[in-house]
């Protein structure tokens, strides 16, 4: 059958602007509230603390914000190291370095893409030394201060294994749940299995406040500092007086307006993601160049973006595949390059990075929006399987 590729347009990852929006976008417009003090901040927390199910949510900017002052929070120092994975968005080994300390890479693992615990259990039992109080890395001499688990595409890391080996050393565990909104490890939230958790509300995650993040914790004093550097740290009191160098990184009151009517449908659209997820392994089932991720027995991922991973003749055809599709209007794009294969972490410190570098290399996200279309999902599973069975006859 043939399609019309000129009109159609199939994006990876739109929002869905169907609910409250624009209710509680006019209410805050007509209270005058449109800066970052407001009741809709505060109902946004509340909406996102519960569906985490922590004590206490602190509204930001972004995510990348959330990661920062959360970081911070936690205690981490210029000169520290934290743990980050190969694999994700630049914003998270970023985060680190806002705070003046050094991420150091590991490897994922195949089961969840996430990071491998069992190399970072290795990392911290044979690179570093632990004198009861501090755990230092032998190699570079600084103290190793923190986790940084990033839930990669909505999938939960195997977190139990790192939660351990974080409490044999001290570690604080930040979780990186920006993709993640909804998802679960075993029966816990994820955002709610370390320390802290952030969370992104940028216009293509699970839902949206235009812009936001939110940090998610059941710490009362890790909140308090939180929201503190949030505010410029400012001290309470009617005065300009403040006790740190803060940042002003407050949510604005119209952004939460968006994000609350979002998070009011996040069930349901957590239920379509899952949906779309399953047609697609459906109709990759019989196909072994197309790999679909990995769901490990114990998850419930969120189902960000579904993204294959091209096998056997089809390998090393990623970026033609994701032309491919653009030629046919439907956007599609590769993974994150690994973090340290980026000119700014050329010389962090590392170890083997392989699993890493072989899912960057034949991994393709697919077309996952909410609202995507059956219609249009068959275009885009009919396009992938025309492209791999072209790659089997070369
Ligand atoms: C989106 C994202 C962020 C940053 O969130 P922003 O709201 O865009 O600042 C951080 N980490 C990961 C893994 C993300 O996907």
């Amino acid at each position: 059958m043939p399609f019309d590729t000129t009109s159609r347009f199939v994006p990876l990852s739109a929002p869905e602007i169907s609910g409250n929006e624009w209710k509680y976008v006019r209410e805050c417009l007509d209270s005058g509230w449109v800066s970052s003090s407001g009741p809709l901040v505060e109902r946004f927390e509340r909406a996102v603390a519960e569906a985490v199910t922590t004590a206490h949510a602190v509204a930001t900017v972004n995510g990348t914000a959330a990661l920062h002052v959360a970081l911070l929070g936690a205690g981490v120092e210029p000169e520290d190291e934290v743990i980050v994975p190969a694999l994700s968005f630049v914003a998270t080994a970023n985060a680190v370095r806002y705070c003046g300390a050094h991420p150091v890479f590991v490897d994922v693992d195949a089961a969840t893409w996430g990071i491998d615990a069992s190399k970072v259990a290795d990392f911290l039992d044979r690179e570093c030394a632990w004198d009861g109080q501090r755990l230092t890395d032998r190699t570079t001499g600084r103290r190793v201060r923190a986790l940084l688990p990033v839930h990669l595409l909505g999938h939960p890391v195997d977190a139990d294994p790192l939660l351990t080996a974080a409490r044999r050393y001290g570690l604080a565990v930040i979780e990186d749940a920006c993709e993640a909104l909804g998802a679960h490890y075993r029966d816990r939230a994820v955002g709610r299995l370390g320390d802290a958790g952030c969370f992104s509300f940028n216009g293509n995650k699970v839902v949206t406040a235009g812009g936001g993040g939110v940090v998610v914790t059941d710490d009362e004093a890790l909140a308090r500092r939180v929201r503190h550097l949030t505010l410029q740290a400012r001290e309470p009191g009617g005065e300009y007086v403040h006790d740190a160098v803060g940042f002003n990184y407050r949510l604005t009151n119209v952004c939460a307006a968006v994000g609350l009517a979002q998070i009011e449908r996040l069930a349901e659209f957590l239920k379509r993601k899952r949906r779309i997820a399953e047609r697609y392994r459906r109709s990759f089932v019989d196909f072994p160049a197309v790999q679909c991720m990995p769901v490990a027995p114990w998850a419930s991922p969120s189902h960000w973006l579904f993204t294959i991973r091209l096998r056997g003749p089809a390998s090393g055809t990623s970026a033609d595949l994701v032309a491919r599709l653009q030629e046919a209007g439907i956007e599609a794009r590769r993974l994150w390059r690994p973090l340290h294969l980026l000119p700014m972490y050329y010389e962090a410190r590392r170890g083997r990075l392989d699993e890493a570098e072989a899912v960057y290399q034949d991994a393709v996200s697919l077309p996952s929006s909410v609202g995507l279309a059956p219609g249009d999902q068959d275009h885009v599973i009919d396009h992938v399987l025309r492209f791999v069975s072209e790659a089997l006859r070369r």
